[in-house]
């Protein structure tokens, strides 16, 4: 008789810093109605990242993958956007194979720094300069999307965009204390370099969560 290969066990636990239903505010998906779910532990520390209290995954109740489905189908099924933190942290073979057994799309957004795990229909990488990015997981990237915090981002942004796929989507997105600041920057690159897209944090300006 043949070994049944054992399934991704609904009782997995992941820390679980909080979930909502909202819309995307940021990248190619921007706009859309998207349930998010936000797991805690961070190994990268950027100095400007604003879920610093996301980092310590202890400080975070841990929820079985049944839990965190029941929560997200009281809502239409939509986009699951599993972020952090860094979720790639995790083991997230459970967690997508059940989002994607209840109808749920799957989509990450890492800075690639640890192993994606998890089967996904898209994958936003974001590097950030204070822990580089797996070199396995740049080629992963259905969008590549770069934070602008000074001048020199420009530079380290192109250096990422001439390591992913050829069908990768390019966004840079202004830090959000930089804004006003970088913005006018921003809006000249991509004039002057038209393979990138301006990403804003949509859901700050609305005061969605
Ligand atoms: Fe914060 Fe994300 Fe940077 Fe981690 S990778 S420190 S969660 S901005």
């Amino acid at each position: 008789m043949t070994k049944q290969a054992s399934l991704p066990s609904i009782d997995t636990s992941l820390p679980l810093m909080e979930a909502f239903y909202t819309l995307q505010g940021e990248g190619f998906h921007q706009g859309k109605a998207a349930y998010f779910i936000r797991l805690a532990g961070c190994p990268v520390g950027c100095v400007w990242c604003d879920v610093k209290e996301s980092w310590d995954e202890t400080k975070h109740e841990k929820k079985t993958v049944r839990q965190i489905i029941k929560a997200a189908s009281t809502f239409p099924k939509s986009i699951a956007v599993v972020t952090g933190g860094e979720p790639c942290m995790h083991d997230l073979h459970a967690l997508t194979f059940h989002l994607k057994k209840n109808s749920f799309a799957t989509h990450l957004e890492t800075s690639g720094a640890c192993p994606i795990t998890g089967n996904w229909d898209w994958i936003c990488l974001s590097p950030k300069k204070f822990q580089a990015p797996l070199e396995e997981n740049i080629a992963l990237a259905h969008e590549l999307k770069v934070v602008i915090y000074n001048k020199s981002d420009f530079n380290w942004a192109e250096k990422y965009a001439a390591k992913v796929n050829a069908s990768c989507q390019l966004f840079l997105q202004p830090e959000w204390s930089k804004e006003k600041k970088m913005l006018p920057l921003i809006i000249a690159y991509i004039q002057e370099n038209p393979t990138w897209a301006l990403s804003m944090q949509l859901h700050k300006y609305l005061q969605l969560p």
